[in-house]
């Protein structure tokens, strides 16, 4: 069956960041054909409607076709415990993440988080997330079942943490090694489904748990490793404290096993100059979270010396610490956090972060953010009139971008028209 879905249609050859808006392809009458899951062919509605006839047509009108969002860092099980009043990260993760994490020991919660958090990502028009579970292989099992049902792209790992953590969720080097690599032959390669080995982050595992991770990580070099990395100055000093032979906190990945090009090292707030330099050597992706780092009040991330120096960087959520699951409003967010720093950040790099910058943070470049033949058919269809304040604004709009940023500032999931995952709609 061919689907032919019509209306403005952005896309972008590359990142906008580096190339300038001349890497966008922007079409106000556009069509995008869908077969077997994939797009087939983009262009001009006035070119595919007659190339294929045949093909059933969905008309968005005035609404705009993108790419599905791509949240490159994300903990469903913080689902409900978003918007906590109060807290900084370490006092943060013991009064209220950590309790709701103890409670996934329970496949049935896990399995009723995980349905929640899929249900809740989608109505944003989120069609990929790369989330860490718990310490507790059910909670991955709910994750990547949930995620299986629904047909997502979806990537997740089991945390590892063996000390500074509660009892009921510490696991040992030893548990932690067998049970990822457990989790990662069932579920890595399944259906649309990606293991990620997920160290929490240095404070919480031993240097032991860090070294026993980053043999797994040797023995499986193509799956991604997530962890966090340099979030609050606080944090920065209790590494430096715990590792006091480490050069730096990244430095405790790095002698560990745990930095590489597919490393994924979230929030990256405060870098020394050695940190930039050595993870723009091994090309390990940066995950920006502003929501996140306004929320818990962690910092401004550098975005655009990050992006002159040539990191790969990737935009998410932080779900919970960071205080939505709209990637519009984290967007938003990296709009604010770049306006503080001296940078205001173009629609046209914001939408790409949060599309083709997340997947290839992810390694999943070639396979979905990207409008265009061969791509997975993830799509977002985007109302840029969803409220009458966005219409008013958006009406006085003279091109596509002044039409698009007052749905990115204010738009929530009253924006979000159609969603389309592996070529149906959701
Ligand atoms: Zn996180």
């Amino acid at each position: 069956m061919q689907h032919l879905l019509l209306g403005q249609t952005l896309a972008f050859t590359a990142n906008p960041f580096t190339h300038g808006l001349a890497a966008a392809r922007h079409e106000s009458h556009g069509a995008i054909l869908i077969e077997g899951g994939k797009i087939q062919a983009t262009g001009p509605a006035a070119t595919l409607k007659p190339r294929y006839p045949q093909a059933k047509i969905t008309d968005y009108g005035r609404a705009l076709l993108s790419p599905g969002f791509i949240d490159a860092h994300a903990h469903y099980p913080q689902t409900a415990i978003i918007a906590s009043w109060g807290k900084r990260l370490i006092d943060w993760l013991n009064t209220y993440t950590f309790p709701e994490e103890a409670r996934f020991h329970d496949p049935a919660y896990a399995a009723e988080i995980a349905a929640r958090y899929f249900d809740l990502t989608l109505t944003f028009g989120t069609t990929t997330a790369c989330s860490f579970a718990t310490i507790h292989p059910t909670s991955v099992d709910a994750f990547f079942t949930e995620a299986a049902k629904r047909g997502l792209r979806a990537l997740a790992g089991k945390v590892c943490m063996d000390r500074n953590a509660p009892e009921a969720l510490r696991d040992t080097p030893q548990s932690a090694y067998d049970d990822s690599r457990r989790l990662l032959e069932k579920w890595h390669g399944r259906n649309r489904l990606s293991y990620v080995i997920s160290p929490r982050f240095s404070p919480t595992s031993s240097p032991e748990q860090l070294a026993a991770i980053g043999a797994l990580w040797a023995e499986y070099p193509g799956c991604l490793m997530q962890t966090h990395l340099s979030e609050q100055l606080d944090e920065v000093a209790w590494v430096q404290a715990l590792f006091p032979e480490a050069r730096d906190y990244l430095d405790t990945y790095e002698a560990h096993g745990l930095l590489g090009p597919n490393g994924l090292y979230g929030h990256a707030i405060h870098l020394t100059d050695r940190e930039k330099a050595r993870l723009r050597e091994v090309d390990g992706a940066l995950i920006h979270c502003p929501t996140s780092n306004m929320f818990i009040g962690s910092g401004l991330f550098d975005m655009a010396g990050l992006q002159a120096a040539g990191h790969r960087i990737g935009l998410a959520t932080d779900t919970g610490g960071g205080s939505s699951f709209s990637m519009l409003r984290t967007m938003a967010a990296a709009y604010e956090v770049g306006q503080l720093r001296g940078r205001a950040l173009h629609p046209a790099e914001l939408m790409w972060l949060a599309t083709a910058g997340s997947a290839e943070a992810l390694r999943l470049g070639d396979k979905i953010g990207r409008l265009e033949a061969g791509m997975e058919a993830d799509l977002v269809v985007l109302d840029l009139a969803s409220t009458p304040v966005i219409e008013q604004a958006s009406a006085r709009a003279e091109d596509v971008w002044g039409a698009l940023f007052p749905t990115i500032m204010l738009g929530d999931d009253r924006a979000v028209k159609g969603v389309w995952v592996g070529g149906r709609m959701a």
